[in-house]
């Protein structure tokens, strides 16, 4: 298995694509799909069979309508499973509307609804998926990719939580958002990342979703960090390949 990262920054860095990564395995899945993401996307020429969306924030389900339209254009017959929380299903389908009116009808491939819920557990192909809940202003599901003994995980956004941190126990990456060094009501702290990590035995972190002036003015903090522990400590960019 491996991790594509299509983008690491927060929602409005003009450095960093919003977070999201792709998942390659016999079956290829994106992990979120942020307003700047679909360039990276397009210019890695992956496929992508399954879509899973963490919540229903625009820097993380936005770029799904200039995806559809592409592979409506090549034209895409395959089905493209949607992994995620009902009301985000539902919430896709208006933004969908919006952005392509009456575009439903035209869609040369099926959309398949897969409900994510915290402690299910869902089978796409080799792969095994897990969520947990984090704390964020709405509602957001961290997500375990399982295959055979390796797993990589992702946080999605929010602070975690006792059953988010479970999920990650063990896992052989972990992609974690830590928007800063100051504490944020639905988001994580920097430091508190890196040691619930340690604590949960996660082989390597990626710290993602990091606070665009964090990274302007604050570098020297974030890199001390990643030395400080006894785990990898990753800072990963877009195009980045990471295999596990
Ligand atoms: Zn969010």
């Amino acid at each position: 298995m491996k991790a594509l990262v299509l983008g690491s920054g927060e929602a409005f860095d003009e450095n960093f694509a919003n977070t999201s990564v792709l998942i390659e395995s016999e079956t290829n899945l994106l992990l979120d799909c942020g307003f700047s993401v679909p360039p990276m996307l397009w210019r890695s020429h992956a496929r992508v069979d399954a879509l899973y969306l963490s919540h229903a924030h625009a820097d993380h389900f936005f770029g799904v309508p200039a995806v559809l339209a592409r592979m409506c254009d090549e034209p895409r017959r395959e089905p493209l499973k949607i992994i995620t929380q009902y009301d985000v299903w539902l919430r896709l389908g208006q933004v969908l509307e919006l952005a392509y009116p009456a575009s439903e009808a035209k869609r040369t491939f099926p959309l398949e609804f897969v409900e994510a819920s915290a402690g299910a557990s869902v089978a796409l192909g080799e792969l095994t998926l897990t969520f947990a809940p984090t704390r964020h202003s709405i509602s957001n599901l961290a997500i375990r990719v399982a295959c055979g003994e390796r797993a990589i995980c992702f946080s999605g956004d929010g602070a975690f939580t006792p059953q988010s941190k479970a999920l990650y126990q063990g896992a052989d990456l972990l992609f974690h958002e830590a928007y800063s060094f100051e504490q944020k009501n639905s988001h994580s702290q920097m430091e508190e990342v890196v040691a619930m990590a340690v604590e949960a035995q996660v082989k390597r972190l990626a710290l993602t979703h990091i606070e665009r002036g964090v990274r302007r003015n604050e570098r020297g903090r974030v890199e001390a960090l990643r030395y400080d522990t006894g785990i990898a400590v990753l800072l990963p960019k877009g195009g980045e390949r990471i295999a596990v």
